[in-house]
């Protein structure tokens, strides 16, 4: 019986009917009872409180009154079309007024009743004044305590439209959950019900569409944000079993010469605690012959690259090729330049392979690549051209994953034969929750320590017209033998007015430090990639003390030296881009600074990014301020992948119940994989409900 009332079409909801069905399917996908029923609000209005007309006032936002309508009236023709109307209370009158929905207002409202009205106050030539009120009839006698909590439910316009607002949503669901047939079976199986002390199902969905109180809305809430991350978690961690048992990695059996020769002769520092914990991490997973799904975190400066370095060395020893893509020429050139260097005794081939690469070099590059003569190629989306093929490619990492498209990956997780073992390294730290979130399939490796003797960077926010104090510091740093960058901010879709502001910048720095006496590199988008290369060397040789440049340099880049990172017009900068920016200093044993320079305007959110760059250096503290500014919807990268359409679980305020989730998942999976248990029958249930979506291990 219950089964079937779930699956009643909407149509049959009491209220809706055959047109209002088909406004319900289209906008909201609503099509049966169950669908409406699991549309959950987004929040809740506490309407308990009446205020009286007389104590309103223009800071309000949104208020309810109660009182009696007065006469209706209908004024002006056309877009001006508009109905007033009075509401009046023992201590005072109020004008109402509507300028759409005239013809059903005029029929519906009845003047002369009492009416229980809700919106937000406004003034108008000196009179407070509320527009598009929501009215409630009052039958029999006037409220006192308001309507309690009341749901506000996700609407469309296209519903708005068409008059099917808020207080029908609450209506029609009202009609579903008290009918005698609203008997819903429960979907979490009882022991572990009771026990997380949770509601059962029934009660909670009456709950969190009727909440009588606050206590009981926590309670049914909790229950629904776990169930959701639940199922959620129990699906990726199948995946990744699945992917475990079904999908061969190529096996790296031997730590051999390669590895052990580098390691002991020509490492130039300890690796830290944490970077041999994750290389532990990483090795155990290559030597399995189960394909590796590594994302590695580290916060910016952490020591990714020998790490990534050290597992491509045992890719060499077990005579399999490895190739590192980055998102951008530069990095690209420096890695192939660190890697270069750090190998130059080894007798292994590394290459770079970008989109500027001639194309007579390519081809004798695509020839050794096939050949198998090349060991490692580093590179950037050119890697992913169909006709670069390897002869066994083993082993691929995605330097700063964030900046790469889906679909990009997936090209380069196909060029091997077998699968290759992918190491995908990310410096925009994702807050542990997220990753287990959006990459819960994957495995996490953090580095979560920065390589001793760093000294914290000094972050300071200094205004515009500060500048002669700004330039003289730089001064002093530069006379000290340091390097500084001074960075602006990309003017989006137009080099040729990136180019102009870089160089009024750069005017205006100059008249502070003058060259020749001040040697300057400068980077923008418009130079050539050889252009940039040779900028970029200069500065990274101390031929120059001063970097000019866009956010190109944004991502890696390394020049232990350089000491001071300017940001100009620091407001318009993203909170994890200017983390990044100045992640390109405090790289050496010197202090380092980050100046942020701000102009006279300040949003509230971009005061907010600034005051937490200068309050904390810690990426994971940052990212999540990040999150909490954007919404994880706005995450990079993370909006492609459609995983986050949670229906009520929220990953900024949730993430005890999403902790939780994974480990009861994880329990759940180890005692019984194929959920045949008695116990765990609504489990099976659910999950073959569960519509297969686009899974992120098959394209990271
Ligand atoms: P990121 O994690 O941001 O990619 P890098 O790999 O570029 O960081 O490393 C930042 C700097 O720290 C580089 O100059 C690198 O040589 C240095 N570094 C890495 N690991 C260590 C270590 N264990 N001890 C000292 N310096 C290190
Ligand atoms: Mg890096």
């Amino acid at each position: 019986m219950s089964v079937e009332y779930f699956s009643t079409p909407i149509e049959f909801v009491r209220g809706v009917g055959p047109q209002r069905a088909e406004i319900l399917q289209k906008e909201l996908s609503v099509f049966s009872i169950g669908d409406l029923l699991s549309h959950f609000p987004f929040r809740y209005e506490d309407r308990s409180e009446i205020k009286t007309i007389r104590e309103l006032k223009e800071t309000d936002v949104y208020v309810q009154v109660c009182g009696k309508l007065g006469r209706l009236e209908i004024n002006g023709t056309g877009q001006a079309r508009r109905i007033t109307a009075n509401i009046t209370d023992s201590t005072g009158r109020l004008e109402l007024i509507w300028f759409k929905g005239i013809s059903y207002l005029e029929k519906s409202l009845k003047p002369g009743n009492n009416y229980l009205v809700f919106g937000r106050i406004s003034e108008f030539k000196g009179r407070l004044n509320m527009a598009h009120p929501e009215m409630d009839l009052v039958d029999g006698p006037l409220k006192i305590n308001g309507k309690g909590l009341v749901p506000v439910y996700p609407l469309t316009d296209g519903m708005r439209k068409r008059f099917l607002d808020n207080k029908f949503m609450n209506q029609i669901v009202r009609n579903a959950i008290t009918s005698k047939d609203f008997q819903p079976k429960e979907t979490l199986p009882e022991p572990l019900i009771k026990e997380l002390k949770f509601p059962d199902r029934k009660w909670a969905l009456q709950t969190i569409h009727m909440p009588d109180n606050e206590a009981n809305l926590n309670l049914a809430e909790n229950r629904f944000k776990f169930e959701e991350f639940f199922y959620l978690q129990l699906r990726y961690l199948q995946l990744k079993n699945n992917r475990n048992k079904n999908i061969r990695g190529p096996v790296f059996e031997i730590v051999g010469d390669f590895f052990h020769r580098f390691y002991e002769k020509h490492l130039p520092f300890e690796l830290t605690d944490a970077q041999k914990k994750v290389l532990k991490e990483i090795r155990k997973d290559m030597g399995t012959g189960r394909q590796m799904n590594r994302l590695l975190q580290g916060d910016v400066g952490s020591g990714k690259t020998i790490v990534a370095l050290l597992s491509m060395l045992i890719a060499a020893d077990n005579g399999f090729q490895s190739c590192l893509m980055a998102p951008t020429e530069i990095l690209a050139a420096q890695h192939f330049y660190v890697l270069r260097e750090l190998l130059e005794h080894m007798n292994i081939s590394v290459v770079l392979l970008t989109g500027s690469t001639t194309k007579k070099i390519r081809n004798a590059i695509l020839e050794n690549l096939k050949s198998g003569e090349i060991q490692i190629l580093i590179g950037t989306h050119a890697l992913l051209e169909s006709d670069v093929e390897f002869q066994n490619l083993g082993f691929v990492v995605i330097d700063e994953q964030h900046r790469f498209g889906v679909a990009q990956r997936a090209r380069l997780w196909q060029k091997g034969q077998i699968t290759p073992h992918v190491l995908v390294m990310t410096a925009t730290p994702i807050p542990r929750t997220l990753a287990l979130t959006v990459y819960g399939d994957l495995d996490v490796s953090t580095i979560d320590k920065l390589p001793a003797g760093r000294k914290p960077i000094t972050t300071v926010l200094r205004h515009e017209n500060t500048r002669p104090l700004i330039m003289q510091f730089l001064k002093e740093e530069i006379h000290k033998g340091r390097q500084i960058y001074i960075v602006f901010p990309l003017i989006e879709d137009s080099a040729k007015l990136e180019l102009k502001s870089l160089m009024t910048g750069y005017d205006i720095i100059a008249e502070y430090l003058p060259p020749p006496q001040y040697k300057y590199s400068m980077l923008h988008g418009r130079l050539k990639s050889d252009e940039k290369d040779s900028e970029m060397q200069k500065f990274k040789n101390h031929q120059t003390d001063i970097m000019v440049a866009t956010t190109v340099i944004e991502v890696g880049v390394n020049v232990p030296n350089a000491t001071v990172m300017v940001i100009e017009n620091a407001e318009r900068f993203g909170l994890s881009q200017l983390h990044q920016l100045r992640g390109r200093v405090g790289r050496g044993g010197e202090q380092s600074y980050c100046v942020l320079v701000s102009g006279n305007k300040l949003s509230a959110p971009a005061r907010k990014r600034l005051k937490t760059m200068t309050e904390t250096t810690d990426g994971f503290k940052i990212a999540q301020v990040d999150l909490e500014l954007r919404g994880p919807g706005d995450m990079d990268g993370t909006r492609q992948s459609g995983l986050l359409d949670l229906k009520i679980a929220d990953i900024r305020r949730d993430e005890k119940w999403l902790v939780l989730a994974r480990k009861f998942a994880e329990a759940t999976l180890e005692s019984d994989p194929l959920f045949m248990k008695a116990e765990n029958e609504l489990i099976r249930m659910e999950m073959a409900k569960i519509p297969h979506r686009t899974v992120w291990s098959k394209i990271s």
